[in-house]
């Protein structure tokens, strides 16, 4: 039993890992979280450890986030992958300082409506990515990536063919060499 943690309670007891489903209520809506801890096998005491802190805290928040329709870690994560750009340059891009979205992937802190709205609009629209890219002055960061112009088109070009009266009355008939391969090998035959 020497791989479990002893109780700092007692100091004879050993910590087991444990879960409770506890009900949760945010915006009006009712959930059921999954939270951990540790219990003494000697004085019962339950315990929150660090790390089921952080793992309670991030359950509760990721509920939070489903229903304030906030994009979740993972797809901000997907979001990033799809991309391929770093958590750095993803603050660049959005805001949200530095860390930001370390803590957003990881369900440590809850986004923002407007900057759920930016990722909603990137995520969809590449156009609108690309064209934040050179807002930001991040071109270059993506040499071989390059925002496609939504809007600009290339311009239709127009043949128009100007035939005078003399010219039209005669039909025009043109020679023109015409590259095949002959049965016997030879190219560049003229056809008439
Ligand atoms: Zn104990």
């Amino acid at each position: 039993m020497s791989d479990k943690t002893l109780c700092p309670l007692c100091g004879e007891g050993h910590l087991t890992p444990h879960t409770d489903d506890m009900v949760i209520e945010h915006g009006g809506q009712q959930g059921t979280v999954m939270l951990r801890f540790a219990g003494c096998d000697a004085c019962g005491s339950e315990i929150t450890g660090d790390a089921d802190s952080r793992a309670n805290k991030r359950a509760v928040l990721a509920f939070r986030k489903s229903v304030d329709s906030l994009l979740t870690g993972a797809e901000i994560r997907a979001l990033r992958d799809k991309y391929g750009i770093t958590q750095d340059q993803a603050a660049r891009l959005f805001g949200g300082g530095p860390k930001a979205f370390s803590k957003y992937e990881a369900d440590d802190v809850a986004h923002a409506v407007s900057m759920d709205n930016l990722l909603r609009l990137v995520r969809e629209d590449e156009d609108a990515f690309w064209n934040l890219v050179a807002i930001k002055g991040m071109a270059a960061e993506f040499p071989h990536r390059t925002a496609r112009p939504a809007t600009v088109r290339p311009p239709v070009i127009q043949f128009v063919m100007l035939v005078s009266g003399a010219e039209a009355a005669q039909p025009v008939v043109q020679r023109r060499p015409i590259p095949y391969r002959a049965p016997h090998g030879e190219i560049n035959a003229t056809l008439q």
